[in-house]
């Protein structure tokens, strides 16, 4: 019987979920349900023994750039963005702490009553203890995405990955909600992404992660075990590597 060590390909990922990811098909904006399959599937990998930090979004409560249109200022609407995150952060980690994983809320935005400011040395120490950490609070600053939060958490953090948990199995040649005949990708690389203009995240995110060559897994959150699968180096989703 392998140790669950050697099944798992990556010592230390991040996982970027969207606020989206989280939101349930009744229009409730943090679905319990939808939060409780998560820290399942959380669980799994942990047990793996694999590292796990996490950045979370907040589209499904707030962005800038649509607050933008309706009167929100766009530097004001980017801070409502990332107080966003720390509302879904911490839903995340009372699912994950009701499923018995050790979780800390780590945020680029002081605020002391409820989760610790991110700290490059504490946050490694937290992970290396096994301890999932979930990135909150974005960058920190306007005019970022928490893609790009997610670009820089696994960089300074020397993530192997960045898995990015999306509706749909891959990265397409087309949009395969739209073409039925659309080719996924299972491999490509950071500069086929760029050439044929596919869309894999923001380009200050992509390109801080071709620039520090972290890989960049697209996969389908809904698939049950998709986590664990890639974790354990199974063909899921699509890769961007260097
Ligand atoms: N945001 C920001 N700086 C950051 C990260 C996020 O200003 O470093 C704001 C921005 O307005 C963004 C919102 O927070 O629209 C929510 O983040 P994002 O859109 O990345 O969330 P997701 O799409 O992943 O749910």
């Amino acid at each position: 019987m392998p140790s669950p060590r050697s099944i798992a390909k990556f010592n230390r990922i991040i996982l970027k979920l969207s606020g989206e990811a989280l939101a349930g098909q009744d229009g409730d904006p943090i679905s319990p349900q939808i939060l409780d399959g998560l820290a399942r599937q959380v669980k799994e990998v942990v047990a793996m023994r694999v590292q796990v930090g996490v950045v979370i979004g907040g589209g499904n409560i707030f962005r800038g750039l649509s607050g933008e249109g309706k009167g929100v200022d766009r530097t004001t609407g980017d801070y409502m963005g990332m107080l966003a995150t720390v509302i879904n952060g911490m839903a995340l980690q009372n699912s994950l702490e009701r499923a018995g994983v050790p979780t800390r809320v780590m945020t680029a935005i002081e605020m002391k009553n409820v989760a610790e400011p991110f700290i490059r040395r504490r946050a490694v120490r937290h992970m290396e203890k096994g301890i999932v950490v979930i990135f909150v609070g974005g960058t920190g600053n306007p005019y970022f995405s928490t893609d790009t939060a997610a670009a820089l958490r696994a960089s300074e953090m020397n993530a192997e990955v960045i898995m990015k948990a999306t509706k749909v199995d891959g990265v397409y040649d087309s949009d395969p909600m739209k073409n039925p005949k659309a080719k996924k990708f299972d491999r490509v690389s950071f500069s086929d992404a760029l050439r044929l203009r596919l869309k894999v995240m923001d380009s200050t995110a992509f390109s801080l992660c071709m620039d520090n060559n972290v890989p960049i897994l697209v996969f389908n959150l809904f698939r049950k075990g998709n986590i664990r699968d890639a974790v354990a180096g199974k063909k899921v989703g699509t890769l961007i590597t260097n």
